[in-house]
């Protein structure tokens, strides 16, 4: 028996879904025959010098990095080991966790850990103090309710995974 044949890919993922297998015919017209089959990876992934952001996240805090240079002083929102504008070392400071939209996207597709959340957005978030902006997600609010300079706060995940995803933001009450 000859799978089904889609055009759209979408349609290949759902018959994926339902039978394991489809084909796919692209706009030449040649068919791909596409199956799924089960793949599982293990990960090990050092986080080294940025190990403090991620453990911040996990006591609720919001930590950047500054510059040790005096006259320099920049204060990155995501923070580095070295300063971006003179090359100095940084050390970590706590940013405040109150901030500002200062833009914004809304995803209606995304990675498969994201799927079941889409729509969802993306905030770049300013901070008072900091030279340089905090991606990350922004929930409880919809796309029209956005924009620029909107008071947001952090939130953070009571379970932590030590993920970027430890932290999103939301509108400020
Ligand atoms: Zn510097």
């Amino acid at each position: 028996m000859t799978p089904p044949k889609f055009t759209n890919f979408r349609e290949v993922i759902e018959e994926l879904d339902r039978s394991g297998s489809a084909l796919f015919v692209d706009k030449a017209g040649v068919e791909s025959l596409v199956i799924r089959s089960p793949y599982s990876i293990q990960y090990i992934h050092s986080y080294a010098e940025d190990s403090a952001f991620f453990l911040g996240l996990a006591e609720g805090k919001l930590r950047g990095s500054k510059c040790t240079k005096k006259s320099c002083a920049q204060v990155y929102a995501t923070p580095r080991g070295h300063c971006m504008v003179c090359g100095s070392p940084t050390v970590w400071i706590d940013l405040p966790t109150r901030g500002r939209l200062h833009s914004w996207t809304t995803c209606h597709f995304g990675s498969e850990a994201f799927l079941k959340e889409t729509p969802y957005n993306l905030a770049l978030v300013e901070f008072d103090g900091a030279n340089s902006l905090l991606l990350a997600r922004l929930k409880d609010c919809t796309e029209s309710d956005c924009y620029v300079g909107m008071p947001v706060e952090a939130r953070f995940d009571p379970k932590p995974k030590y993920s970027i995803t430890d932290i999103w933001f939301v509108p400020s009450k």
